[in-house]
């Protein structure tokens, strides 16, 4: 049997960093020297591996949709040379690059998995070897269709995920969607949330997201109207709401109520997501819902704030009309949003 073969995109993060007197930093060549030393890499049961090394190595709070196109370009130049794809990741930003890759990577025929660690694989106690290990392997012998993201033993769905520790191993979560995949003694798939593969019709295609003037508002009791009316200004494009409870706001504030309003009319997109971690948006729930409704405000469902921007980047670099985008917003595309009627 030939040798499955993985390609791994090493973008930075902790996972391959080097302690520094000033603290941990990333190193060119640093991870890739780690893992030419690790015993298990050089496994029968392992994959063949390809690292290349992103230049330069991020810490993942300086990633930009400029380095979310690079990384999904990146796949598509190698799509065909290998069974799958890991990439590796700094934590910080991970959920919104995951969700980013799941809408420009059209019709995704094989694995993608981001990783990363809390702690470096330079380490003695560390939960990067087990994370890097996995991934390689979940890559070269699960044909999931899909960009997923694996952490602290959970196959997630990418645009389903979010950040939910600064340091615990089991960092990341998908409130809304179940794991894709549970790693114990053995890995278990659960096929019947795996989407399906794309027809062999249609090949691989990136849809490429552009620089957008987007923007997310977290409610809070007490924030201006003012404030708001000056977020909801040109060049603003698209905001994501982050509201209260299924998706409430202050609605007895008019000031702030008209703001939104005349954002509405000049074809801002303005899209209400719950602060809560899991749950759904439901306008209709409450009079503090359905007044935002009332003024052009769209229901993001069950969206995470993560993917809800990324599929804003996505759709405005398509240069959809407003109305298009509104609609598409609240179409499940990628398994990234469960819409309930
Ligand atoms: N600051 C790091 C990053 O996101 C944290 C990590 O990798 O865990 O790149």
């Amino acid at each position: 049997m030939t040798k499955k073969r993985v390609y791994i995109a090493n973008t930075g993060g902790t996972i391959g960093m080097k302690p520094t007197p000033e603290g941990y930093k990333t190193e060119p060549g640093y991870l890739a020297a780690l893992m030419a030393k690790m015993r298990s890499l050089k496994s029968p049961t392992m994959p063949a591996y390809e690292l290349h090394e992103y230049d330069p190595l991020l810490d993942s709070s300086n990633m930009t949709p400029v380095d979310w196109l690079h990384i999904a370009q990146d796949i598509a130049e190698h799509y065909a040379e290998f069974d799958g794809f890991v990439v590796i990741h700094g934590t910080d930003t991970m959920a919104y690059t995951a969700s980013a890759l799941a809408f420009m990577l059209q019709d995704l025929g094989k694995p993608v998995i981001l990783t990363g660690s809390q702690i470096p694989l330079c380490e003695v106690r560390n939960d990067a070897r087990e994370n890097l290990i996995t991934a390689m392997v979940l890559a070269a012998n699960y044909q999931i269709p899909e960009v997923c993201l694996y952490f602290g033993d959970k196959l997630m769905r990418g645009c389903r995920t979010v950040k939910v520790s600064a340091d615990g191993f089991e960092a990341f979560d998908s409130p809304n969607c179940p794991p894709l995949g549970r790693v114990g003694v053995d890995i278990e798939i659960d096929w019947g949330l795996i989407r399906p593969l794309p027809s062999p019709l249609n090949p691989l295609k990136i849809q490429p997201i552009h620089k957008t003037r987007i923007s997310t508002l977290r409610l809070f009791p007490g924030l201006s109207p003012e404030i708001v009316a000056h977020i909801l200004q040109p060049p603003l494009k698209g905001l994501v709401l982050e509201a209260f409870g299924v998706g409430n706001g202050p609605t007895n504030n008019a000031e702030f109520m008209a703001a939104l309003q005349a954002a509405n009319q000049r074809g801002v997109i303005i899209v209400d997501c719950t602060q809560c971690l899991d749950g759904s948006v439901d306008l209709n729930d409450y009079a503090t819902g359905s007044a935002l409704a009332a003024v052009g405000v769209i229901s993001g469902y069950d969206l995470t704030v993560e993917a809800a921007l990324a599929k804003l980047f996505y759709l405005f670099s398509q240069n959809l009309p407003v109305a298009d985008i509104k609609s598409l917003m609240q179409t499940n595309l990628r398994g990234e949003l469960t819409r309930l009627q």
